[in-house]
C-alpha cells in the first residue's frame, strides 16, 4: 500500500458505503481494484467466497486474477470471484436455472445462431435488415424493454418488423432451452426481481462488490448491480466518462450519471495523478477531450518528464501507410533496443489490420491479432462445439442441424423439412421429434435410417458426458465421425491440416481445461461460448499486438501507433451521420492514452476502397490534440519536420477541416 497516493489509499480503505471513483486515463483505477481485493481479504478478513470483482473482458479478469494472486502471495483466494458480467450471468443462471424453468444445461447461442434464427423469424434475406433487427432486439434486451413494450414504442416499420420477431425469437431460444448473450444478465434480472429468496442467498453469498470500466455499463448490467448490492449497497465502482466508448452496444453513460441519484449516501473519491504516460502524451489527450462536453470535472497530471515528441506521418496512400509504419517500429525497435511486446499497433477497424498483417509478415515481425476472428469463431472449432452443446442440451437445434450435416450421413434436406415441420407442430425439440412414431410415418424407411443412427449414436454420448473425462470423450467423437477425413475431402491439402491442427489445439485446451478446473464437459462447453481470442495465453509471447481500439481499453503499451487517423475512419461515417461524433472522441482518448513512452500517429491522403481510390482528409481530432507537441511528416508538400514548417502544415490541416466542416 504504500506506495499508493493518498486518495488511492483513501478508496482502498472506504468500507463505509457504496463508492465511486472517477478519474481519468491511467490513474491508478484498476489498480485500486486489485489492492482494495486484496485489502479485504488480508486486513478485513473477508472471505475471498464473499468477494467480486467485476471486469470488461476475460482478458482482464485473468490479469486482474494473476495480480491478486500475487499480492496475496501464500494466502488461498480460492471461491474469489473475478469475471465480467456474462460469466457472472452463466454462474448464476447454472445454479438457479430450474426456478427459471431452464435446464442447467441450456445452450448459450453466439451471434451467428442468433442472426440465423432472426433471418428466419423476420422471413429475410437482405444480410443489413437483419443485422438491424438483431442488434434492435438486443439493444432493448440489455435495457429490459420487452417485447410488448417493444412494440407500442416503435417508431418506424423496421422497429416494428423487429418487435414483431423479437416475440418469436425470445419464445424460440426458450423452446430450444437456449439464452443468448443479452439474456445472462436479463436472466440473472428477471431471477432476482421474482425471487427475494433467490435474490437474498446472493447478496448473503457475494457480500462485496467492485466493478472496472463502470462507464461501460449498460442498463440491464446496472439493475443487475443494484440488485445484488442490495439494501447494503457495499460495493466500489471505479470508472472514466471520458472512456465510454459502447453507446452504439447499448452501454448507457446515464448509469454513471444515476448512481448519485441512486445512491444519495455515495462517495466520490478522484484521482489525478496518471502513472502512464509522458506529459506530451496526457497534454494531447487532455486537449482532445477537452472539445467534448464535461460530465465531470476532472484534472490529469504525470511527473513522468515531457518525453518524445507526437510523431504525425502522412501517407500516400494505405498500403503505403502500413509499409511505413511497420519500417518505423521496426527501427524505433532497433533505437530504442525494445522488445516486440512493447508495441501496439491500434486502428479503428478490423478491416485495417490487413495491410499490415502482410508487412510485419514480410518483415518477420512477430504479431498477435485481437479483436478480429476468434479461435473459437473457425469452422472446425465451431463444428465440434455444435457436437459439445447437443450432447449437454439435446433441445439444441442450431446446434442439432449442424452437427447432423458435418459430415455428411445422407440426412438430407427434404427429411430435415420434415422432422422440422413435425417438430413444430408437436412443439418439440428436432432431437425429440426424430424418435416418434408420428415422424417415422411422414417419411421413407431409407431417410429415416441414418437420422436415427445419428441420434442414437448422440444418446451413447450423452449417456457418459456427465463421467467421462471431456477431452477423452471428444477424441472418440472425431474418430466416430471420422472428421480428419471430413476435411481432407471438403478442403485442400493444406487448408485441412491447418483445421486439423486447430481441431487437435481445440482437444488439448480442453483437456487441460477440464483436468485444472475440474469441469465437466458442460462446463467447458458453457464457458466456450464466453471465451474470445483475447483469452488465449499469450501473455508470454514477444510479439507487436495488433488491436482495434475497442479492445485495447484499459491496456497500456511502451510504443503505441495509431493508424489511419482520417475524417470517415475515425470518427467513423456513420457516427457522424448519427451525431456520435462525442462517443469517436472518447475513442481516441482512448487510443492515446494506451502510450506510455511515445505515440505515432498516421493517415492517408488516398484510401484504396475496393476498385475505386478516394481522396481523404485528416480527421478533426489531430488539429484538436494542438500542436505544440506534434512532429508533422510525409505528405504532397514534404518538407523537413521543422518547426515552422510543422506549425505551418497544421494551420493548412486545421484551415481545410474548417472547411470540411
Ligand atoms: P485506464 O483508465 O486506462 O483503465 P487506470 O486508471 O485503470 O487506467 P491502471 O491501469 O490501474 O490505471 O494504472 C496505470 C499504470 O499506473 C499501471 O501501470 C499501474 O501499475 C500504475 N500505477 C497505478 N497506481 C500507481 C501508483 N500509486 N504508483 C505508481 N504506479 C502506479
Ligand atoms: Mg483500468
Amino acid at each position: 500500500m504504500s506506495s499508493l497516493n493518498p486518495p488511492q489509499r483513501e478508496a482502498i480503505r472506504y468500507l463505509d458505503g457504496p463508492l465511486l471513483v472517477l478519474a481519468g486515463a491511467g490513474s491508478g483505477k484498476t489498480r485500486v481494484i486489485t489492492e482494495k481485493i486484496a485489502y479485504l481479504i488480508e486486513v478485513c478478513g473477508f472471505s475471498p467466497g464473499n468477494i467480486a470483482a467485476i471486469t470488461f473482458t476475460n482478458k482482464a479478469a485473468k490479469e486482474m486474477q494473476a495480480r491478486v494472486s500475487k499480492l496475496l502471495a501464500d494466502k488461498p483466494s480460492k471461491g474469489l470471484t473475478i469475471s465480467t458480467f456474462h460469466a457472472l450471468g452463466v454462474r448464476i443462471l447454472r445454479e438457479e436455472a430450474r426456478t427459471l424453468g431452464y435446464k442447467p444445461n441450456f445452450s448459450i447461442l453466439d451471434s451467428t445462431d442468433c442472426f440465423a434464427i432472426v433471418s428466419e423469424l423476420a422471413a429475410s434475406v437482405d444480410k443489413a435488415v437483419i443485422r438491424k433487427l438483431q442488434s434492435l432486439i438486443s439493444n432493448w434486451k440489455s435495457a429490459l424493454v420487452s417485447p410488448d413494450q417493444a412494440r407500442k414504442e416503435a417508431q418506424n416499420d423496421t422497429e416494428l418488423l423487429a418487435a414483431n420477431a423479437f416475440a418469436s425469437y425470445s419464445a424460440t431460444l426458450q423452446a430450444y432451452q437456449a439464452v443468448d448473450f443479452d439474456d445472462l444478465i436479463a436472466l440473472p434480472v428477471a431471477l432476482f426481481e421474482n425471487h427475494p429468496e433467490v435474490r437474498e442467498k446472493w447478496q448473503n453469498r457475494l457480500r462485496y462488490l467492485l466493478i472496472d470500466e463502470y462507464q461501460d455499463t449498460n442498463t440491464s448490467q446496472y439493475r443487475l448491480l443494484k440488485l445484488l448490492a442490495g439494501p447494503r449497497a457495499a460495493f466500489t465502482a471505479v470508472g472514466d466518462d471520458d472512456q465510454a466508448i459502447y453507446g452504439w452496444r447499448g452501454a448507457d453513460i446515464e448509469n454513471l450519471r444515476g448512481l448519485p441519484r441512486d445512491y444519495p449516501q455515495l462517495k466520490l473519491i478522484k484521482l489525478e495523478q496518471n502513472y502512464r504516460s509522458t506529459v506530451r502524451i496526457l497534454k494531447a489527450a487532455n486537449a482532445l477531450i477537452a472539445h467534448n462536453e464535461k460530465l465531470f470535472d476532472k484534472k490529469l497530471w504525470s511527473d513522468l518528464g515531457h518525453g518524445d515528441p507526437i510523431t504525425v506521418s502522412i501517407c500516400q496512400d494505405n498500403e503505403k501507410e502500413a509499409e511505413a509504419v511497420v519500417m518505423k517500429l521496426q527501427a524505433h525497435r532497433f533505437e530504442h533496443r525494445g522488445a516486440f511486446r512493447d508495441y501496439a499497433i491500434l486502428y479503428r477497424g478490423n478491416f485495417q489490420a490487413r495491410a499490415l498483417e502482410h508487412f510485419l509478415r514480410n518483415q518477420r515481425i512477430p504479431y498477435l491479432l485481437s479483436g478480429g476472428q476468434s479461435f473459437f469463431e473457425k469452422s472446425e472449432i465451431k463444428d465440434l462445439v455444435a457436437y459439445l452443446r447437443l450432447l449437454a442440451n439435446d433441445a439444441d437445434d442450431p446446434a442439432f442441424i449442424r452437427a447432423v450435416g458435418t459430415p455428411r450421413r445422407g440426412v438430407g434436406a427434404s427429411t430435415l423439412q420434415a422432422l422440422g415441420g413435425y417438430a413444430g407442430e408437436r412443439h418439440l425439440s428436432l432431437f425429440a421429434a426424430a424418435f416418434e412414431q408420428g415422424f417415422a410415418q411422414r417419411v421413407q424407411p431409407r431417410q429415416l435410417a441414418p437420422l436415427l443412427e445419428f441420434c442414437e449414436f448422440i444418446n451413447r454420448l450423452q449417456a457418459r458426458a456427465d463421467r467421462d473425462p471431456a477431452a477423452q470423450l471428444l477424441g472418440e467423437l472425431l474418430d466416430a465421425i471420422a472428421y480428419e477425413d471430413w476435411l481432407n475431402e471438403r478442403d485442400e491439402k493444406r487448408a485441412a491440416q491447418i483445421k486439423w491442427g486447430n481441431v487437435q489445439e481445440f482437444c488439448d485446451w480442453l483437456g487441460k481445461k477440464g483436468q485444472e478446473e475440474n469441469k465437466t464437459l458442460i462446463d467447458l462447453t458453457q464457458t466456450i461460448a464466453l471465451i474470445n481470442l483475447l483469452d488465449k495465453n499469450e501473455a508470454d509471447v514477444d510479439a507487436v499486438q495488433l488491436s482495434t481500439l475497442h479492445a485495447a481499453k484499459g491496456l497500456e503499451f511502451r510504443h503505441v501507433f495509431l493508424i489511419g487517423i482520417e475524417e470517415g475512419i475515425l470518427p467513423h461515417r456513420e457516427a457522424q451521420a448519427d451525431g456520435r461524433i462525442e462517443e469517436e472522441r472518447r475513442l481516441m482518448y482512448v487510443g492515446i492514452t494506451r502510450a506510455q513512452r511515445s505515440l505515432h500517429l498516421s493517415y492517408c491522403e488516398r484510401r484504396k476502397q475496393g476498385r475505386e481510390t478516394i481522396p481523404c482528409e485528416p480527421s478533426r481530432f489531430v488539429a484538436e490534440m494542438g500542436s505544440e507537441d506534434l512532429r508533422v511528416s510525409g505528405g504532397k508538400s514534404a518538407a523537413p519536420p521543422d518547426k515552422a514548417a510543422n506549425s505551418d502544415r497544421l494551420a493548412a490541416m486545421k484551415a481545410m477541416l474548417g472547411k470540411a466542416r
